[in-house]
């Protein structure tokens, strides 16, 4: 095994995707039921539903299918929100946090539903997920979230001692959580899987076309691209941690974070036999959360918590190293074979938001590092809205577009996020805070 020299900064998911869908650029005047902006897996879930309903639908990226987060995220199903059901009862109402619940329960299976019935070749696994706590008083948090989860229906089991250490490898944490219905797919290629499908049933799917403006026009909207425009009675704004200003205030709804991640040489079948054992996956409870899983050759995924889009900046590299030799000891001198990074919609509350400024717009994002089953949710979410769905039956709440004061001040201190974060982790581990 030779040690990580210099890793090539891509997308690793790229090298192993299934091809996209046939998009250009949009380049003439369009008129639709419901014109899409943002085409990542929210994006292309919700064209999916809507053409499959026999809606005429319109999707842009401003760059092209997959390209944001989802064409780079770990791709570890994680079936299960930060918040126990009793906190969400608190912050939604009994019949809202009980939708939502009964929805989350299932998100991991509907999931994996989904990608069987759309026949989408994405290496998924069911292995399920290990969330493991990284000292005591996180592990108190966890229980408590087990017990909540479980008390709704949830599949929880509790590991302690060396059944963590032997479902995960990992000689880093005494106890954790396995969620047996959680599980990885390669993202990229199911958001391709999606976009394909969503084209198969009539979407139009454009790429490089940037929106720069919605505008009303009667009672329809118009979005504008540098070559073209699509009018429809419905917008659906899918850009999640790349918003723009295009939309008043949507950008300021939540803080984009970045998380970075490796993709490390295959590894040795022996090792593969003992780290992340039958392909589960792997997340803590750090603040600059560590997650890990394998792609379909056996190479480990390793990611966590980074500063700005380029992970070599404010000590990424460095992060990404401890990160794996405090997790995986074993690998300290594994080779590494691509770095990338990816930016993800942190809301303060850590819940997807799903908003209606104005009848007609529809935006639904801020999954907050939760995504992978959560944007399957969502997108379905908003075909039944535009569909006719009340409102008090859909699966998220529908919600005012709130800005998080002093947005703009805490947005420039980003950057200093990660490495406070990693600090507090290190004390956090040496006291128990
Ligand atoms: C490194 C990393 C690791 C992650 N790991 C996990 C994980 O293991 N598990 C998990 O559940 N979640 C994970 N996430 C989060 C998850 O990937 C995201 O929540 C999810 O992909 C969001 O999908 P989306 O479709 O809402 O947004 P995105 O995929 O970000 O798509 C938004 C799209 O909008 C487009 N866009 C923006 N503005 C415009 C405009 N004006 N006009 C046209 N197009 C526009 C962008 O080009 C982009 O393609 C991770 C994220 C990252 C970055």
């Amino acid at each position: 095994m030779t040690t990580m020299m210099n890793p090539k900064e891509e997308v690793h998911w790229r090298t192993t995707a299934t091809p996209g869908p046939e998009c250009s650029s949009l380049k003439t005047n369009l008129t639709v039921d419901t014109v899409i902006v943002g085409g990542g897996l929210t994006g292309c879930r919700t064209a999916l539903g809507l053409a499959e309903s026999g809606m005429s639908v319109a999707l842009l990226d401003a760059q092209c299918i997959g390209w944001g987060a989802s064409g780079r995220s770990g791709g570890q199903c994680n079936p299960i929100w930060r918040e126990t059901p009793e906190q969400l009862i608190k912050r939604f109402g009994e019949a809202q946090a009980e939708r939502l619940i009964k929805t989350t329960i299932t998100s991991a299976d509907d999931l994996f539903a989904d990608i069987a019935k759309y026949n989408i070749d994405c290496d998924a696994v069911q292995a399920g997920w290990v969330q493991a706590a990284h000292n005591r008083s996180a592990r108190r948090s966890l229980e408590k979230l087990a017990e909540g989860w479980s008390a709704a229906g949830a599949k929880i089991e509790r590991l302690e001692g060396d059944a963590v250490k032997k479902a995960t490898g990992s000689p880093a944490y005494d106890f954790a959580l396995r969620y047996k219905v959680g599980g990885n797919v390669q993202p990229l290629s199911l958001t391709h899987g999606y976009a394909i499908n969503a084209q198969t049933k009539g979407a139009q799917l454009f790429s490089d076309s940037p929106v720069t403006s919605i505008e009303r026009l009667g009672s329809k909207w118009r979005v504008t691209s540098p070559s073209g425009s699509v009018t429809a009675e419905k917008v659906v704004l899918t850009t999640n941690a790349y918003s723009t200003n295009l939309w008043p205030g949507l950008k300021q709804t939540f803080l984009p974070m970045v998380s970075i991640a490796i993709a490390t040489e295959p590894l040795p079948k022996e090792l593969q036999a003992v780290i992340l054992p039958g392909k589960v996956t792997i997340s803590d409870s750090r603040l600059a959360i560590y997650f890990s899983r394998y792609d379909r050759d056996g190479r480990l995924i390793f990611g966590c918590v980074g500063s700005t889009d380029t992970v070599g900046t404010l000590g990424g590299h460095q992060r990404l190293r401890e990160g794996l030799r405090t997790v995986f000891p074993q690998l300290k001198n594994i080779a590494i074979e691509r770095t990338w990074s990816g930016r993800i919609a942190v809301t303060p509350e850590m819940m997807p938001h799903l908003h209606q400024p104005e009848p007609g717009i529809i935006a639904g994002l801020g999954f907050s590092g939760r995504g992978i089953a959560m944007t399957s949710v969502m997108g379905r979410t908003i075909t039944d809205k535009i569909l006719g769905v009340p409102d008090d039956e859909l699966a998220f709440p529908v919600s005012p577009i709130k800005k998080i004061p002093m947005h703009s001040l805490m947005n420039a201190t980003l950057p200093l996020g990660a490495p406070l974060m990693s600090i507090r982790d290190k004390l956090s581990t040496i006291i128990d805070i």
